[in-house]
């Protein structure tokens, strides 16, 4: 159970699945199913058809592919355009994210050649058109996913970048990290651009995760022009990236959410936790500090508590969302030790100490789990 309050916990499996992406799986799993074969036609069709169609009409692409992560994407997309010829890079891009994905070490499997310009926190547009030659063969752009570069800075922005890619006949692929469908300033988030407020700009391709706001099964899509995706298609290391199909199942089931935007923020718990106002987390954590002061443990003392979630996963790095804690000290088991053991649970439940208090954050834990904390926290106060 994730009561750390972080939404896409890396390290918890970012992205739990709605209810339509999990029947869908399971009744994929248990069969046969069309996979690569044409209904119509009755002879063998295409793995992405379906969600191809789906994709490119909710983002407005011309063309899409799904691999098995936003790396692979990457990968396979340096691979195709540059190989054996350089990328532009801003050095105020070059991220690592979750310590094994580095913009430069995926460039060099890629067989592309890194030209890095500008400095860690400006790089103007003159940078790239100095760095352009006959050896360019792409100007990538990376979000800065889970960091922020404050003060004196300046970027150059997307749609001056594609502007110049189209004067001299240069691609320009954004990763974009995340990827998000959803409006969520209104919800009180900081910007994000959406999918297709990305694409509009006119951007050759974009790769992005399929588990982190997008809020789906793990994989990597890419969108964005038809000739250049008819191209990464027929490299021969697209089969080797490519998705099961239980992750087609489930990443189709989860894009079918977005044809009807509430519905997807009210059904991916992804979009519902970064979203929830305060007042019905508030009423979430009443209702588990009486469910568990009935217990009357002793020596226990709970309390609710104010503090802030977290996006995580790479994605909204400087946003703080109002939150309540449940905050539990025991006269008889130090935090360190109550946070350990609340790990060993049967159903270990992932808390956070500050304050030499243990913390639930209630962004992160749905009334469905109020009968596994009583039970788990029966299991530690009764021995
Ligand atoms: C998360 C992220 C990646 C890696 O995506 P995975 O789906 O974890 O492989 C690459 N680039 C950026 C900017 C990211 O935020």
């Amino acid at each position: 159970m994730n009561a750390t309050g972080v939404i896409l916990h890396t390290n918890l499996g970012r992205a739990p699945l709605c209810n339509d992406a999990v029947e869908r799986l399971v009744e994929i799993a248990k069969g046969y199913s069309n996979l690569e074969y044409d209904l119509v036609k009755g002879e063998r069709g295409l793995r992405y058809d379906h969600v191809q169609k789906i994709l490119c009409e909710l983002s407005g692409a011309e063309d899409a592919l799904v691999v098995n992560n936003n790396a692979a994407a990457l990968l396979l997309s340096l691979n195709t355009l540059a190989a054996g010829k350089e990328v532009i890079v801003s050095r105020g891009e070059l991220v690592e994210i979750g310590g094994e994905f580095r913009i430069p070490e995926v460039m060099e499997k890629s067989g592309a050649c890194l030209r890095e310009v500008g400095t860690t926190n400006r790089t103007r547009l003159a940078d790239y058109e100095k760095a352009i030659g006959p050896e360019t063969g792409l100007i990538l752009k990376v979000h800065t996913s889970n960091f922020r570069i404050v003060g004196f800075t300046e970027d150059a922005v997307l749609p001056s970048l594609v502007a110049l890619g189209k004067t001299r006949g240069i691609p320009v692929m954004y990763d974009l990290g995340s990827g998000c469908f959803a409006e969520l300033d209104c919800y009180g988030l900081e910007r994000e651009p959406t999918v297709t407020d990305v694409l509009e700009t006119g951007v050759s391709i974009i790769t992005f995760s399929g588990d982190k706001l997008l809020g789906g099964p793990q994989a990597g899509i890419i969108l964005g022009r038809r000739n250049v995706l008819q191209e990464i298609k027929q490299n021969p290391l697209n089969r080797a990236l490519r998705i099961d199909k239980l992750t087609l199942a489930a990443l189709e089931a989860t894009m079918m959410q977005y044809f009807q935007p509430d519905r997807a923020i009210s059904r991916l718990r992804v979009l519902k936790a970064l979203t929830e106002p305060l007042k019905d987390v508030d009423k979430r954590v009443k209702k588990l500090l009486s469910l568990l002061r009935k217990e009357r443990w002793e020596g226990v003392i709970m309390s609710v508590k104010k503090g802030f979630s977290m996006s995580g996963g790479g994605s909204l790095p400087t946003q703080e969302i109002p939150t309540l804690l449940l905050s539990l000290v025991s006269k008889h088991l130090s935090p360190s030790n109550l946070e350990e053991r609340l790990r060993y649970l049967e159903i270990p439940i992932i808390t956070r100490i500050a304050d030499d208090e243990v913390l639930f954050d209630l962004r992160t834990i749905e009334e469905e789990e109020f009968s596994a904390i009583r039970n788990g926290l029966k299991q530690i106060f009764s021995s």
